[in-house]
C-alpha cells in the first residue's frame, strides 16, 4: 500500500475504499447500497462512484431480493464469487496443504498431504504438483483460472529476496525464492507469508475472528507461531516478524533450540520436540507402546505420541502434559502483552490430542492474571489443518483483485 500511496494521495483512497466495500460484502453477504453506505460510513456520491466501478469490473453482480408478494424487489449487491479463484499453498515441515477459493472466500476444493520426510525441497515441490492437481480436479478447475497463488511458509520470509529467514526447521530452502520457485513452477503471480499470519487471516475472514477486532492465533504444529490481530488487521511488527511466541524463552538453560538459544517455548513443547523425546523414549524404551506403534522409531511424530498416550503409555501422557503447559506458559505470556478479546488455538499438533490441549486451557486458566483472562474467551480454531492454506488464498485476493 505505501507504494499506491506515493502515486497520489486520492488514488490510494480509493483503492482503500474499494477494499472496505468489498470486505464488507464479504462479512455481511448481499447488501443494499443504502446499507452499504450505512455500514462504510462513506458519502452517496463516493458509493455510487466505486458502486460503479466495481460493477463494470463484475467483481461485484446486482441480486434482486423481493421482500413479501408485493412491492418492487430491492436492489442488492453481491461480490461476484465467479470473479476469479485462487489458490493457497501451505507448505510445513510435515504437510503440504493445497486450498482453492471463489471471490466470495467459498472453499471450491482442499486437499491435505502429509510429508513424511521433508528432504530436498525438489522432493517436497514433487508432492506439491500433486496436491495442486488433484485440487484443481476436484474443483473442476485448472491452473488457468487461478488468478494468484500464495503460499504460506514457516516464519518470516524476506520481501526482497522471498529468502525464508526463520524456517530453521527446514533449513534447505534458506537460500531459495519461494515466490519465484512457485511462481516458475506454476506460471501464476505468488505471493507468499508467514503461516501463522495467514492462519490469523483465515480466522479474520473466515473463522471464529470473524466478530472480533483484537484476537490472537496460536499456530500449534511443528514449530510454534502466532497470528495478532489488532484493531481488525494483522500485526506483522516494524519488518514482518512479529508473533515469534515460538522463540520466546520459558525456561533458562533449557533444551537447545533450533534458533540457537535454549528454553525457547519451540524447543521444549512443538511437534519437533516432542518428536525428538518420543525418540529418545522408544531407545530408552524399545518394546514399549510407542515403540510399537512406530515399528522401531523412525516414524515418531507428535500423532503417533498422542495415539501411544491415547492407549495407556504414560511416558507419552507426561510428554504431552509437560509440552501443554508449556504452550500453556507461552499463551498466558502473550495474552498479558496484548490483552486480547480472543485467543484462537489452532494447528496440526492439537488435532485429536484432547490431553494436550486440555493441559494447555488449564494451565492458561493458571497462569494469566484475572483481569487480563476475564476479558478472553479462549477458543479452538474450527479451520483445522486448512487454516494457513486458506489464509494464503485470501491473500491473493486482496493483492490482485482490488
Ligand atoms: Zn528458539
Amino acid at each position: 500500500l505505501r507504494s499506491e500511496y506515493s502515486k497520489s494521495d486520492q488514488s490510494f483512497l480509493r483503492l482503500y475504499n474499494k477494499k472496505k466495500l468489498l470486505n464488507i460484502l464479504r462479512e455481511r453477504g448481499a447488501l443494499s447500497r443504502v446499507e452499504l453506505a450505512e455500514i462504510s460510513q462513506l458519502d452517496r456520491k463516493t458509493i455510487t462512484n466505486i458502486v460503479n466501478e466495481m460493477l463494470d469490473d463484475r467483481q461485484i453482480v446486482r441480486q434482486e431480493m423481493r421482500q413479501g408478494s408485493f412491492g418492487r424487489p430491492r436492489e442488492m449487491l453481491a461480490r461476484n464469487a465467479d470473479y476469479g479463484r485462487s489458490m493457497g499453498i501451505d507448505v510445513g515441515g510435515t504437510h503440504i496443504t493445497v486450498a482453492v477459493l471463489d471471490f466470495m472466500g467459498n472453499l471450491l476444493s482442499h486437499v491435505p498431504l502429509d510429508l513424511e520426510d521433508h528432504g530436498e525441497p525438489e522432493g517436497v515441490l514433487a508432492r506439491c504438483d500433486d496436491a495442486v492437481k488433484t485440487a484443481l480436479a476436484h474443483a473442476g478447475l485448472g491452473m488457468e483460472h487461478m488468478e494468484g497463488i500464495g503460499v504460506a511458509f514457516p516464519g518470516h520470509i524476506d520481501p526482497m529476496t522471498g529468502r525464508p529467514a526463520l524456517a530453521e526447521s527446514m533449513p534447505k530452502w534458506q537460500n531459495l525464492s519461494v515466490p519465484e520457485l512457485f511462481s516458475r513452477r506454476y506460471g501464476k503471480p505468488v505471493q507468499a507469508g508467514d503461516c501463522s499470519m495467514l492462519m490469523a487471516m483465515a480466522e479474520l475472514w473466515f473463522g471464529k475472528g470473524r466478530d472480533c477486532k483484537d484476537f490472537m492465533v496460536f499456530d500449534l504444529g511443528f514449530g510454534i507461531g502466532c497470528g495478532i490481530v489488532i484493531n481488525g488487521s494483522i500485526f506483522a511488527g516494524c519488518n514482518g516478524k512479529a508473533g515469534e511466541i515460538g522463540h520466546t524463552i520459558v525456561q533458562v538453560n533449557g533444551p537447545t533450540c533450533k534458533c540457537g538459544r535454549r528454553g525457547c517455548v519451540e524447543a521444549l513443547a512443538s511437534g519437533w520436540a516432542i518428536a525428538k523425546r518420543g525418540q529418545e523414549m522408544i531407545r530408552a524404551n524399545p518394546s514399549g507402546i510407542l515403540a510399537g506403534l512406530c515399528q522401531g522409531g523412525s516414524g515418531v511424530s507428535s500423532r503417533e505420541i498422542a495415539m501411544a498416550a491415547a492407549a495407556g503409555d504414560e511416558g507419552c501422557r507426561g510428554l504431552l502434559i509437560q509440552a501443554g503447559e508449556t504452550i500453556g506458559i507461552g499463551v498466558a505470556n502473550a495474552m498479558s502483552l496484548f490483552n486480547p478479546m480472543r485467543v484462537i488455538i489452532g494447528g496440526r499438533l492439537i488435532i485429536d490430542n484432547e490431553l494436550m490441549l486440555g493441559q494447555i486451557k488449564r494451565t492458561i486458566r493458571e497462569k494469566t492474571i484475572d483481569v487480563v483472562y476475564n476479558d478472553a474467551d479462549i477458543t479452538v480454531s474450527g479451520l483445522g489443518q486448512l487454516a494457513s492454506a486458506m489464509g494464503a488464498a485470501a491473500m491473493c485476493f486482496e493483492h490482485y483483485y482490488v
